[in-house]
């Protein structure tokens, strides 16, 4: 194993841009200024809110001032005017991307939209991370469908999600599917992230902080955002794992 990459802390879930009313944009410096504070290595970084050209150019100019620090994710969604998978498939081959971010805030998940994405992740062999919004029958007939595309679950299934019963689901269907893995940003119930640590394993559970954000200012979000980990007091391979090692193991980084 590469011994550089023990203890590595990664935030597997930023927005450049994020999916709120007001479509808040972060810079680069406020990201990268907050993970230096906090004691974040790595960021894997997206925009929403936008076309996917535009995703790929706020990702393409914030991880070129931070090469080492950011990690690309082009944002998925259909364009009138333009062949997304086209855009897509060059991110990740020319420009460095490492996966794709899907989000049901901003189109279906039916197969006739979402196939040919995760179909390309899988042919690529990178993940998609997906913000289903709780709408377990799609992600469930992706894993089916798409046995070797590896499929990030944001926010346990649901963000902020009290169901207890709807994680549960998550949960078991990444019991049922090698191919989910849970990202557990946004997650209110934190007894849930131990349980899908203790039932799936920790090489399929991701921290994230879905920042930043501002309440109560976006170094004391994400710091709130690890102690939520490190409060589970995990055996310690498996919150090294979580917090950093299974997105690396993922992203080849
Ligand atoms: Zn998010």
């Amino acid at each position: 194993m590469d011994l550089g990459v023990i203890g590595m802390i990664v935030d597997a879930h930023v927005h450049l841009k994020h999916g709120d009313i007001r479509r808040t944009e972060y810079s680069p410096e406020v990201i990268v200024e907050t993970m230096d504070r906090v004691g974040i290595d790595k960021s894997v970084v997206f925009a929403m809110s936008t076309t996917t050209k535009r995703s790929i150019e706020m990702a393409l100019e914030a991880v070129r001032k931070y090469p080492g620090r950011l990690i690309p994710f082009v944002y998925a969604l259909p364009n009138y005017e333009r062949p997304v998978i086209a855009e897509l498939e060059e991110a990740i081959t020319k420009l460095g991307f490492k996966g794709i971010k899907l989000h049901a805030g901003e189109c279906t998940l039916a197969e006739y939209v979402t196939d040919p994405v995760i179909a390309l992740a899988e042919r690529l062999g990178v993940p998609c991370l997906i913000d289903c919004m709780g709408r377990f029958w799609d992600i469930e007939r992706m894993a089916r469908c798409f046995p070797g595309a590896k499929l990030i679950v944001a926010h346990l299934g649901r963000y902020l999600c009290e169901d207890e019963a709807l994680i549960d689901r998550f949960i078991e269907l990444a019991l049922r599917y090698e191919n989910i893995f849970l990202d557990v940003s946004g997650v209110a119930l934190t007894h849930k992230i131990r349980e899908a640590v203790s039932k799936v394993g920790s090489d399929r559970v991701i921290f994230g902080t879905d920042g930043p954000h501002e309440a109560p200012d976006t170094v004391g979000f994400a710091k709130k955002e690890l102690d939520k980990i490190k409060a589970l007091n995990l055996d310690p391979e498996d919150e090294e794992a979580v917090l950093g090692g299974t997105i690396a193991r993922l992203l080849k980084i």
